[in-house]
């Protein structure tokens, strides 16, 4: 046993905490939802940090289908999908996802991350480019790297940026080029600018791929995403999206795009080949809630989503709050510091506020934050709540005024 080993071990956690870096797990006694127990901690907490879009999380309707494909298909399939892993619920999962976000086909992954790192490789090699958002969510970055492509990077959202990039790779030969592109980017709750993208795709004659985790299920007509949202559906190329965030809140993870590409993925994609089925469980949980989000509820569940987005958008911004602006229901509450961020987002705990501070690696040094999230399942009164809370504290710590 190696002593320098867990010594240089210790001394990087030591590193962490010291920086005021380090994430605390807190563990929560009751199921996920617009409120949430939190142990050691005598109230409910109104829960402002979710990715629980809609609401569906613990949804009875949701349990309900998940234990129900559990007892008619069982708990798992011990299996990866090509060799005696598919069953007829996950191929009625591809389609329901695939008709929903409207594509042609889609294909089923453990979880996003794993549909990012999956993606590339089998569809570019070294004669081709991949044009990059700085800001893309770490899977795309991992996914990327796998890749033998060449790589080119645009600060976020600068689109004369990605043009210059476009060019280059052009200029340079490419054989293929895609751009990558968070559809919603989860720090800022930025909506990237898809319309200038597949104008500069199409010019280039470059395709897109937008991951769309923060989106699928509630921005745009019928929640069906980033390309809806922005008014350029049909020409998004790959989408890669979650059933663990709006869509129930379970987990696993698809790519959605042209039949050609989903069936090269089946052949090549290493986290497809050599990863087990999803578990019937998760399967049946994602397409109750695809159900939900395509139909009339769904409709009525976003629009109280983005009321409540504008009314604590609004509210905070009174109250004097430094918040990125945007329409999305993320909503990052920026404090700078790191130390900062986790002693507002410990102190709002005691108030029955349940948000997370979010500080390097995860946001840039400097730009520590509370990241918020408004949910379909919060009432307007728990709006205000949090708010309320939110201006105690921020004026104990002379955030606010
Ligand atoms: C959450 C998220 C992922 C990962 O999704 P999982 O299904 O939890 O692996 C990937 N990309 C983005 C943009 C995300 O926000």
């Amino acid at each position: 046993m190696p002593a320098h080993f867990y010594q240089r071990i210790a001394d990087e956690l030591s590193d962490i905490e010291d920086a005021g870096l380090w994430k605390p797990e807190r563990v929560l006694t009751s199921m996920q939802g617009a409120t949430v127990s939190v142990a050691g901690h005598p109230c409910d907490a109104i829960n402002l940090c979710g990715n629980n879009y809609l609401g569906l999380a613990s949804d009875p309707r949701i349990v309900e289908a998940s234990i129900a494909a559990t007892r008619h298909w069982g708990a798992g399939l011990a299996s990866v999908r090509f060799i005696c892993g598919t069953q007829e619920i996950h191929k009625e999962l591809e389609a329901s996802i695939a008709d929903y976000v409207g594509f042609e086909e889609a294909i089923l992954f453990a979880a996003a991350f794993d549909a990012n790192a999956a993606v590339f490789e089998p569809l570019l090699g070294e004669d081709d480019a991949i044009v990059s958002d700085s800001l893309n969510h770490a899977s795309i970055i991992d996914g990327v790297r796998l890749c033998k492509a060449r790589r080119l990077r645009f600060a976020n959202g600068d689109m004369d940026q990605l043009e210059q990039n476009l060019r280059q790779a052009r200029e340079g030969g490419a054989r293929t080029i895609l751009i990558a592109t968070d559809g919603v980017f989860s720090m800022d709750g930025a909506i990237a600018n898809l319309s200038v993208i597949t104008d500069l795709a199409e010019k280039y004659d470059a395709l897109v791929m937008v991951d769309d985790c923060h989106a699928t299920g509630f921005l745009g007509e019928k929640g069906r995403g980033s390309a809806a949202f922005c008014g350029v559906e049909g020409r998004i190329d790959i989408l890669t999206g979650t059933f663990g965030k709006a869509l129930g809140g379970a987990m696993g993870g698809f790519v959605a795009a042209r039949r050609e590409v989903v069936s090269l993925l089946r052949q090549r994609a290493r986290p497809y080949l050599f990863s087990n089925a999803l578990a019937p469980s998760v399967c049946g949980a994602a397409l109750q809630a695809i159900g939900i989000a395509a139909s009339a509820e769904g409709d009525a569940l976003r629009e109280r989503l983005f009321a409540n987005t504008s009314r604590f958008r609004r509210r905070m911004e009174q109250a004097g709050f430094s918040l990125l602006p945007g329409q999305h229901p993320i909503i990052p509450v920026i404090v700078h510091d790191a130390a900062r961020a986790q002693a507002f987002a410990a102190a709002l705990l005691q108030e029955g506020v349940f948000v997370t501070g979010f500080s390097y690696p995860v946001v840039p040094k400097g730009q520590a934050r509370i990241r918020t999230q408004m949910s379909a399942g919060h009432s307007p009164e728990q709006v205000d709540t949090g708010i309320a809370a939110f201006r105690k504290i921020g004026k104990a710590l002379e955030i606010v005024s």
